[in-house]
């Protein structure tokens, strides 16, 4: 069996990852990212509201990001990591073909996958006509017909964000309730409230979003729909690596502090598996960050391990 040890080990080749990466490279660490090639907005054939790259397709800039990290010598496979131990080498994978690697420092940036609402017809817009975020797709909709689905705690707020980019938004409340200041709020700003039940998601003879069925058989014309898919973390090597959680907006996220640090010694997270409220530059920045940090921490250790070598001791 061949065994490869390296410096870092980073799982997850995203916008997070390969940032990360990118900083480890140029500190002339060993790296090595293993990534299973299936990032959260890989739906959306164009990006938007990251600075120098607006309108670019998220996969090209991924792929971009792997040129420019193998320029430094980081080796990126493909793999889809189930789990990950800590022995005596440090933190170990194995791969496909029972490779083993083994690394000083872990850092998962594995992002999340999004559970969308079980509406017929709806997950087959997801990243075209359905989308999460105003920043990323609002302004591509300004003037049209937006719905936003009441679907998360943040739905309201979603559908007061949306009203600054058009006059033409109705809030379908989808069998939630709607406290009345919220209701208030939406009313007075134009925004147009329907409290049937929605049925499906329609689209027209391109398979274009085109529509909204209502209980009653109505069908109510759209341009585009907004929604609040749940998050759910990629976090197993995380977990099984016994990293510690806490609980926000209902869903349960691994702890890390403002660096990237787990609570276990050496392992590290970013981006989106971490953190809800992620775009692609924040996730860049966790990434960047997270990589400094773990270099930083690889440096001390260096400098323990060589005052130890030396025979110096602190005066
Ligand atoms: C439809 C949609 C559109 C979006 N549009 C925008 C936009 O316009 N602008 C913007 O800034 N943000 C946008 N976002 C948000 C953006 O997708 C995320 O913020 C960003 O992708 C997070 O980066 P990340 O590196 O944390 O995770 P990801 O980009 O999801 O990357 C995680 C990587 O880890 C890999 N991975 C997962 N599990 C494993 C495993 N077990 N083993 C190996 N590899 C694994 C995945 O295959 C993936 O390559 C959008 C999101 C969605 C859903």
């Amino acid at each position: 069996m061949h065994n490869t040890s390296w410096d870092v080990i980073i799982i997850g080749g995203g916008s997070a990852g390969l940032s990360a990466a990118l900083q480890l490279g140029r500190s002339r660490r060993s790296v090595l990212v293993l990534d299973s090639g299936a990032p959260r907005n890989r739906f959306a054939p164009h990006m938007h509201g990251v600075l120098g790259r607006d309108g670019w397709s998220p996969l090209d800039l991924l792929a971009a990001g792997r040129d420019e990290v193998e320029r430094y010598g980081v080796v990126i496979e493909s793999a889809d990591v189930a789990t990950a131990s800590l022995g005596d080498g440090g933190f170990e994978v194995v791969v496909d073909g029972g490779r083993r690697h083994t690394a000083r420092r872990m850092l998962v940036a594995t992002g999340v996958r999004d559970r969308l609402p079980d509406l017929p017809g709806l997950a087959e817009h997801w990243g075209t006509g359905a989308a999460v975020c105003p920043y990323c797709d609002g302004w591509e909709v300004r003037d049209r017909r937006i719905a936003v689905l009441a679907s998360g705690a943040m739905s309201v707020h979603q559908a007061q964000l949306l009203r600054q980019l058009s006059p033409q938004v109705t809030y379908f409340r989808n069998g939630t309730e709607l406290p009345a200041d919220a209701h208030a709020g939406l009313v007075a700003r134009g925004i147009a409230v329907e409290s049937r039940a929605v049925v499906r998601v329609l689209a027209d003879e391109h398979g274009g979003l085109s529509g909204i069925r209502l209980a009653d058989d109505v069908d109510v014309p759209i341009d585009s729909i907004f929604l609040h898919p749940t998050p759910v973390p990629n976090d197993g090597v995380l977990r099984a690596l016994g990293a510690k959680t806490a609980e926000h907006a209902g869903v349960d996220w691994v702890a890390v502090d403002g660096e990237g640090r787990t609570n276990v010694p050496g392992l590290w997270a970013a981006g989106n598996v971490v953190s809800p409220r992620t775009s692609v530059p924040i996730a860049s920045a966790g990434g960047n960050a997270a990589g400094a940090m773990i270099n930083a921490d690889l440096v001390e250790e260096d400098v323990r391990h060589a005052v130890a070598a030396s025979g110096a001791s602190a005066a």
